[in-house]
Order: C-alpha cells, then sequence, then structure tokens
C-alpha cells in the first residue's frame, strides 16, 4: 500500500460509510499491509487475541457489504478475503477480474493483479459481468525455498 493511500486510511473508511472503530482500523490496517488473502483465523491470530472471533466476523462482514474487502478463496475452513481496489470497487459493483491464486504448500492466497487472460470468447446470447479466476500451485515464495 503506497503512503498515499496510507494517509488517506481515515478518510477511507468514512468515505466507505464504515464508522471508524479502533478493531475496523486494526482490520483494515492488516489488509492493507498484507501481501495475501487473510482468513478470519489469521486475522484474529494477527491480532494478538485483542478481539473475539465474533467481532472479526462483524468487521469482516461489515467490510464485504461496503465493498472495502472481496472473497479472494473459499474454503471449508474460512473463507479468505482481500484489500479491493479502493478506487474502482465499492458498495454496489466490484471492478477486479485478477486472478487468485492459492498455494498448496504454504497455504496463502493471493491477488494477482499482473496475470493476464485471453479475451473470453462466449457463445452468442451470453454476456458475463464478473469473471471467478483462481489457480492453484507453489508460490514464488515456496519456489524460492524449495529451488
Ligand atoms: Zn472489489
Ligand atoms: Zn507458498
Ligand atoms: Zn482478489
Amino acid at each position: 500500500m503506497s503512503d498515499e493511500v496510507k494517509m488517506a486510511k481515515s478518510e477511507l473508511l468514512h468515505n466507505y460509510g464504515v464508522r471508524r472503530t479502533r478493531v475496523r482500523s486494526a482490520v483494515f490496517e492488516l489488509f492493507g499491509s498484507s501481501d495475501f488473502a487473510l482468513s478470519p483465523a489469521e486475522i484474529i491470530a494477527e491480532l494478538g487475541g485483542e478481539y473475539d472471533r465474533v467481532t472479526v466476523y462483524r468487521t469482516l462482514s461489515l467490510f464485504l457489504e461496503k465493498g472495502l474487502i472481496h472473497t479472494a478463496y473459499t474454503a471449508p475452513e474460512g473463507n479468505f478475503y482481500a484489500l479491493c481496489d479502493l478506487q474502482r470497487c465499492d458498495v454496489s459493483v466490484h471492478h477486479h477480474d485478477h486472478l487468485h491464486f492459492r498455494c498448496h504448500s504454504c497455504g496463502k492466497v493471493y491477488c494477482l493483479e499482473s496475470a493476464t487472460f485471453t479475451p473470453l470468447q462466449l457463445p452468442e446470447g451470453f454476456s458475463a459481468e464478473s469473471m471467478l479466476h483462481l489457480a492453484t500451485g507453489i508460490c514464488n515464495q515456496c519456489q524460492k525455498s524449495e529451488g
């Protein structure tokens, strides 16, 4: 997250109609400083157990509802969430068609903005409004440590 975004952070929550509380600021900050998607369990652990499950879940569902974060990966053990493109997403519409990548070695989930796709070719009569891209494999960090 750039310094500019960091500075505007308090403004941002406000712009998204989210009243600032300590837990909301803490969770939002965590998303901003993370290179990968976060699960509720990770968030609770990262915050040092200061906030309980219910509080964290409530904060996440508020952020989801307001268009601050999106679901990056759905797993039986809990979803992973990542920060939205705050210039483009809001409460009514999400604009991202980036790839979500789940590493089966470390379990991390990444939003890969720079992965590219060939344009989608749909049969006649179909028009897509959103796409879900998911890949699984080995992430660059794990490749490094293996090689
Ligand atoms: Zn979004
Ligand atoms: Zn990995
Ligand atoms: Zn994403």
